[in-house]
């Protein structure tokens, strides 16, 4: 059924497509990771990225195979949040037109950023899947382009493109730690981490609230699972019941899919608060989360990945603070 996985060469052009359109971001040591681990501990700071996700390799990467026709159309998406907010970024950049959909579930700070970018936005339901039928109908009624977060080919192409800088600036790195929700990410990183250095293990790091990509290679197939909040939310959503590419690469490609409890999450981003003085989402803080849960075992250096940074502020300080996290203030 799916569709022939993304190629190193592939993920190469995609860098020099996107060369300067994002930033290229620093990888560096943990002294209190290492030292806990015993074993040098590196994070890739990718919350750093501009929009404050990864998410702009992908969407870079795929803004720029549109032909005229199809910019002068514009570009759809549902999303939860990051994807949206890059779309709509890039979009821009290139003077087109973006229709971002999304359900109830994403947190107001999102839904503003992406509305400040100047894309239009269409709230719709309460999942992913009810958002996606609004992009459906856009397509097949006002001629629009999707621009899907994670299954296709030129989305997991630019995600990849970290994948080649992990391996620059850490050539020996054992164990990649990358957070996982729909795949894209983590089929795009191990492609190019796998080809790159064979022995490499890469581990998808995902939250226990609903995580439909585990669930599905329980499965062997993808499934459908129950959405409910979590402070991982950008790692919220379903994989697609007709998923072509990130399944398969997912499968193929990782060695291990871990889940995270909510306490295990929070733990992360408090260490990335105060001890690396970073500021990051939940699903973000995942990799730190692992390490910190002692669930990853490495003999050699270790890379987590910190995908993004957009998480609602006043969420951030209830979690730094020890507060229990779902609470109102
Ligand atoms: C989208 C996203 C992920 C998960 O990426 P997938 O390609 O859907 O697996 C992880 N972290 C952040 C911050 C994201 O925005």
């Amino acid at each position: 059924m799916s569709d022939r996985p993304v190629t190193l060469a592939e993920i190469e052009e995609a860098r020099r497509a996107i060369v300067g359109r994002i930033v290229r971001t620093p990888t560096l040591p943990s002294p209190s990771l290492s030292e806990r681990m015993g074993v040098p501990v590196y994070l890739k700071l990718e919350h750093r990225q501009t929009t404050g996700s990864f998410k702009l390799r992908g969407a870079s990467n795929a803004m720029r195979r549109l032909s005229a026709e199809e910019k002068r159309h514009g570009v759809t998406t549902a999303s939860t949040g990051n994807h949206g907010r890059a779309l709509a970024h890039a979009a821009r950049l290139e003077g087109v037109r973006a229709v971002i959909c999304m359900s109830r579930l994403v947190p107001g700070n999102k839904v503003d950023e992406i509305r400040r970018l100047g894309a239009e936005i269409r709230i719709i339901g309460n999942s992913q899947d009810d958002a996606q039928e609004e992009v459906d109908r856009l397509v097949k009624e006002d001629g629009l382009t999707m621009v899907p977060p994670f299954d296709n080919p030129a989305i997991i192409a630019g995600q990849g493109t970290m994948g080649l800088e992990i391996v620059e600036d850490v050539p020996e790195v054992d164990t990649a730690l990358v957070p996982v929700s729909g795949g894209g990410l983590a089929a795009g990183v191990a492609a190019a981490v796998k080809a790159l250095r064979p022995r490499a293990k890469i581990i998808g790091v995902s939250m226990a609230a609903g995580a439909a990509m585990r669930a599905s290679l329980d499965a062997g197939h993808p499934v459908l699972v129950e959405e409910s909040e979590s402070l991982a939310d950008s790692l919220g959503g379903g994989i697609g019941l007709s998923n072509r590419y990130t399944f398969a690469m997912v499968r193929d490609l990782l060695d291990d899919v871990l889940l995270l409890s909510e306490d295990e999450i929070a733990a992360g981003i408090t260490h990335a608060y105060a001890m690396e003085r970073e500021i990051i989402e939940g699903a973000a803080a995942v990799g730190i989360g692992a390490l910190l849960a002692d669930r990853i075992k490495a003999s050699g250096p270790v890379v987590a990945i910190l995908s993004g940074r957009n998480i609602d502020m006043t969420q951030h300080r209830r979690v730094v603070c020890g507060d229990k996290h779902m609470e109102e203030t």
